[in-house]
C-alpha cells in the first residue's frame, strides 16, 4: 500500500514549534524528522540563527520545510490560533499541567486537530521552555526517558513525537467523527482564552479576591482548571459576560464605599 505523505488532513493542522532554537542544525534537522514522518508545518520562535546555511545543511532534503517555515516573535505568536497546546519537557512534574508520555499525546492532538489547529512546542537546547512559556500550554508532554539523564537533543525529541504523531494519523480511521456541534460551539482559541484570563485577573483584583497573597498561585490553578475544561467559544463569553457584571457590581460597590 503507498501511504500518502500527508494520510489525513488532521496531519495538516498540526504544527511544531521551536521556542528560542540555539544551534541552527538543530531546526534542520528537527525539519528532517519531520518530513520524514509525513509532518510539514513548522514554526519557529525567536531563533537564534535563522536563515542559516547550517540549518540547511542538516535538512537533507526537507529543505521546503524550512523555506516555509513561519518566524515570529513570541510564542502566544505561535500559538494564538491554536485550540490545542501540547509543551514538550525535559524534566517530568516540573509544571502542574496534565502530563503525558508521547502516545497519548499524540493521540489526544490528533483526535484535537480533528476540528482546530494544534501545536506541539519544544524549547531551547540549554533551558528548556520558561513557566510562562508552559503556561500556555494546556498539557505537558514528557518522554520517559532514562531519570537520570532525561534531556534527549531537540530534533531527536521532536523525532519521537512526530513517529507518534505518525502512527495516531494512521490509526485515526474512520476519519473524525461527524461534528455535530454547533459552530458557536467551537472549542474557543488561545486567543479568546488568553482574552479570559486577562480579564478573570482584572476582576479577582478589582474584587479584592487575593487580600495581599500574591495572585500567581490562584491564577496558575485557575488557567489549569479552565484549559483543563476546554471551553466553547461561546462559554467564554458567558464566562466574560460573568465577569463584567462582577467588575460593574465591584465599580458600583467602590463608588458607594
Ligand atoms: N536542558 C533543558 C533540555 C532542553 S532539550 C531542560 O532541562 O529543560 C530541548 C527540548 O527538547 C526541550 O525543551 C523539550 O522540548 C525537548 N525534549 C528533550 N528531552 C525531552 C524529553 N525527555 N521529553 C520531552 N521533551 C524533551
Amino acid at each position: 500500500m503507498n501511504t500518502p505523505a500527508f494520510p489525513l488532513p488532521a496531519a495538516a493542522r498540526l504544527r511544531i514549534v521551536l521556542v528560542g532554537t540555539q544551534h541552527p542544525g538543530n531546526i534542520g534537522a528537527a525539519a528532517r524528522a519531520l518530513k520524514t514522518m509525513g509532518l510539514a508545518r513548522l514554526v519557529l520562535v525567536a531563533p537564534e540563527q535563522f536563515p542559516a546555511d547550517e540549518a540547511f545543511r542538516r535538512a537533507a532534503g526537507a529543505d521546503d520545510l524550512l523555506a516555509a517555515a513561519g518566524v515570529v516573535a513570541t510564542l502566544a505568536e505561535a500559538v494564538a490560533d491554536c485550540r490545542y497546546v501540547l509543551g514538550c519537557t525535559a524534566r517530568s512534574r516540573r509544571v502542574q499541567l496534565e502530563e503525558f508520555e508521547p502516545r497519548q499525546a499524540a493521540a489526544q492532538a490528533v483526535a484535537m486537530a480533528a476540528d482546530g489547529e494544534v501545536a506541539l512546542v519544544f524549547g531551547r537546547e540549554r533551558t528548556g521552555l520558561t513557566n510562562e512559556e508552559l503556561q500556555l500550554c494546556h498539557a505537558a508532554v514528557h518522554i520517559p526517558a532514562n531519570p537520570e539523564y532525561s534531556s534527549l537533543n531537540l530534533a531527536a525529541a521532536v523525532q519521537v513525537l512526530a513517529y507518534e504523531l505518525r502512527l495516531a494519523l494512521r490509526e485515526q480511521s474512520p476519519p473524525a467523527a461527524p461534528d455535530n456541534r454547533h459552530p458557536d460551539e467551537a472549542p474557543a482559541s488561545h486567543a479568546q482564552l488568553e482574552g479570559f484570563f486577562a480579564q478573570l485577573g482584572q476582576t479577582l483584583d478589582e474584587i479584592d479576591f487575593h487580600k495581599g497573597r500574591t495572585p500567581d498561585s490562584a491564577m496558575r490553578k485557575l488557567r489549569r482548571l479552565f484549559l483543563r475544561a476546554q471551553p466553547s467559544e461561546q462559554e467564554v463569553r458567558l464566562l466574560r459576560g460573568v465577569l463584567a457584571d462582577a467588575q460593574r457590581m465591584a465599580r458600583l460597590a467602590e463608588g458607594r464605599g
